[in-house]
């Protein structure tokens, strides 16, 4: 049976009668002090015991209450790094090189010593790490190499009850791995909601509850449906900062943009009050602490619902919205797209409130709003998202029937087969659904699964070289900077890198020019680029460079011979492809929608008009807008993406070409199933 553990109040006594704002005791006691004084540390040898005893168990415990921080460190403690490594998993990059930080700093090391981090593209570790902070990402890629994951004594997957892609199907894997291997111990953390649904899954494992601390939190809803939630929150906000003495502020944004402009908002807004007290706006980028005595109001995403920790919060105003990655099936591709928010977010973000003492939490929604219209759990993330890196990955696992994988919540089978599909154009999967050579060598490398296709295309043609810079180029957001009033001068020094046909030969010219000049800093200010960005791109060449060694793959350049590379581009891009239909007017080649040029496309009004192109990525604002756009041959897309274009199409109608491609779906579905019930039987002999 299932039991709830339940450890004495001590710690809550002990908190008793201490009013002290968190903020002052932060500063004046040591951080040894401060460690002893989190809720965990009072239940610390019982939990320690239950991990002894189980091998699986999860934990839950109110955000703040030192899981994140200290399960690391007391499993050190307890001796688990002689047996191997202790790792904790985040499902955010943020999380988890802060974490990192925070707790080499508590044992007194230097970040990337005996405790480090690793994140996609960036390993901060080395061989004294014992204890290591990762996305799950990064520990569902290890266990490609390691099945078992032998070289971990101990895992955490924190946060789990965010559902990530990875952490989804890491369960489903490290399910098997305990019950194989009795000496690990794996532990679950979770915000309160998913305990239970955790420990069935698991087999009925054990829940311990970290008791905390939590004082009430009063919520007020908005009266009126809200229409400008930016606009709200100012006010609120500012309501907040003039009505009440003291006390910190919170407010949950869905993205970076609209946390831009609420900044902006606050600070240009304040400065019309007369006599304003000061505030100290900032984002919970870096822990900042604010001047003595003055108020802060903290601008974030949903990553300070449970994520980071920020202490003192006596106001949270929220939004209602958060960013979700959601597959959209009419691009045929995934997107971030603002979205209501869950109850359980909202239940989080009220929470953030009442951590030191009674706190408020302004709700920018109506409670008709709550009741009737808020999901009361966010769907995970992998009944939501394309899977094709999912499927890839569990394929050359060895997962051969994705439909019999041991989901705790299945993907829907549209979602798995339409991947299987992708896949399948790509040459990643034959037409038995097994992993081909091609899908064999693409899973090694760290990328969607276009971009490894376009790496290995490279290698194939002769043009690896300039195709790795390229697929670098491509993994790093925002190169380019637009400062407010010098947007001009900005775009023209854009458009002199151009090359007419190409915006991935665009991204190579920079990139070449840049190393032209020593990979210089001021180089990249002159011409309105992020150093710190293209500085990412370098490393990431780097990585992966390594890899192309390690797989023995060829590092060759084309020359000048240009059309190799917008002809490796079209190999992995062509099914994203438009013709040109009218004047800068194109339509996808599959789907028949009207696509785009993006403005700060290299293509855009230079009144070069290829007849066909394949873009990146399709941005969705007022219209659907092509981003990374190269010029290809018509007979290329034919060539190359043999699977869903022929030479002779031309004249072929759209309907014609739907119909053919959804034959190709179609008997591809016909030819795995087939397989499955092949190997089904095979199995059953
Ligand atoms: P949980 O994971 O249970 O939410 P954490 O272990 O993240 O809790 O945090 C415990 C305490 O450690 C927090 O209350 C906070 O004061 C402190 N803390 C965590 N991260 C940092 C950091 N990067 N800088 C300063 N203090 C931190
Ligand atoms: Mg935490």
């Amino acid at each position: 049976g299932q039991t709830d553990y339940k450890a004495d109040q001590k710690f809550a006594e002990h908190m008793k009668g201490t009013g002290e704002a968190a903020s002052d005791f932060a500063r004046r006691k040591t951080i040894q002090e401060q460690r002893q004084f989190l809720p965990v540390f009072a239940v610390r040898e019982e939990l320690l015991r239950i991990i002894r005893e189980n091998s699986v168990v999860v934990v839950v415990g109110e955000t703040g209450s030192g899981k994140t921080t200290q399960l690391t460190q007391y499993l050190h403690e307890d001796g688990y790094s002689s047996r191997g490594v202790i790792g904790c998993t985040q499902p955010r990059r943020v999380a988890a090189m802060s974490v990192a930080k925070r707790v080499s700093d508590e044992m007194r090391t230097h970040l990337g010593d005996e405790v480090g981090y690793a994140i996609r593209f960036e390993d901060c570790t080395n061989e004294q790490t014992v204890i290591k902070y990762m996305t799950d990402g990064i520990l569902l890629r290890e266990s490609l190499r390691e099945s078992d994951l032998d070289h971990y004594s101990a895992i955490i997957m924190d946060e789990a009850h965010e559902r990530s892609l990875s952490t989804d199907v890491l369960f489903g894997l490290l399910r098997e791995v305990v019950a194989r291997r009795t000496d690990l111990r794996l532990i679950v953390t979770s915000a309160t909601m998913d305990a239970h649904k955790f420990s069935a899954f698991f087999g009925e494992v054990p829940v311990f509850n970290i008791p905390g601390r939590t004082f009430p939190v009063e919520t007020f809803f908005s009266r009126h449906v809200v229409e400008d939630y930016v606009e709200a929150a100012v006010k609120q906000s500012l309501q907040i900062h003039l009505q009440h003495e003291e006390g910190d502020v919170l407010v949950f944004m869905p993205g970076q943009e609209d946390i831009e402009v609420t900044c902006e908002l606050l600070v240009e807004k304040l400065a019309e009050i007369d006599n304003a007290p000061q505030l100290a706006i900032c984002r919970p980028k870096i822990f900042q602490r604010a001047p003595d005595g003055l108020r802060k109001c903290v601008v974030a995403t949903n990553i300070a619902e449970t994520s980071l920790t920020v202490d003192g919060i006596k106001y949270v105003v929220d939004s209602g919205y958060c960013k979700l990655k959601v597959f959209n099936p009419r691009v045929g591709m995934d997107g971030l797209q603002v979205y209501p928010v869950s109850q359980a977010n909202a239940n989080q973000r009220k929470g953030r409130a009442g951590r030191t003492g009674p706190g408020m939490c302004y709700r920018l929604y109506t409670e008709r709003q709550y009741k009737d219209e808020l999901l009361e759990c966010t769907v995970p993330e992998i009944q939501r998202t394309n899977l094709a890196n999912v499927v890839l990955l569990l394929k050359s696992l060895g997962v051969e029937d994705l439909l019999k994988f041991h989901f705790m919540d299945p993907p829907p089978q549209d979602n798995l087969l339409n991947s299987q599909y992708q896949l399948w154009t790509l040459g990643a999967l034959d037409n038995t659904g097994l992993l081909t050579q091609l899908g064999r060598a693409m899973v090694e490398f760290p990328l969607d699964p276009a971009l490894s296709k376009m790496l290995l295309a490279g290698v194939d043609m002769g043009c690896s070289e300039e195709i790795l810079t390229i697929v670098s180029m491509l993994s790093v957001p925002a190169l380019f900077y637009r400062p407010k009033g010098r947007e001009e001068e900005a775009d023209a020094m854009r458009e002199k890198f151009q090359v007419p046909e190409s915006d991935h030969l665009t991204f190579l010219n920079i990139y070449r020019q840049w190393r032209l000049q020593q990979y210089s800093s001021g180089w990249c200010t002159k011409h309105f680029l992020h150093f710190k960005a293209l500085k990412k791109v370098r490393e990431v060449r780097q990585q992966l460079h390594d890899i192309m060694d390690q797989q023995r793959l060829s590092m060759t350049s084309c020359g000048t011979d240009e059309d190799l590379v917008r002809k490796c581009v079209c190999a992995a891009y062509f099914h994203q492809a438009c013709r040109l239909k009218g004047i800068g007017e194109y339509v996808n080649l599959r789907t028949g929608t009207p696509c785009h040029l993006h403005p700060t496309s290299a293509l855009f009004g230079m009144g070069y008009t290829p007849d066909y192109i394949v873009y990146h990525e399709l941005v969705m604002t007022s219209k659907e807008y092509m981003q990374c756009v190269t010029a290809v041959e018509g007979n290329w897309l034919a060539e190359v993406g043999d699977k869903f274009y022929s030479v002779n199409e031309g004249g072929a109608s759209r309907m014609e070409k739907r119909r053919q491609a959804l034959a190709h779906k179609a008997a591809m579905e016909a030819e795995m199933d087939r397989a499955q019930d092949t190997l089904k039987a095979r199995a059953e002999e």
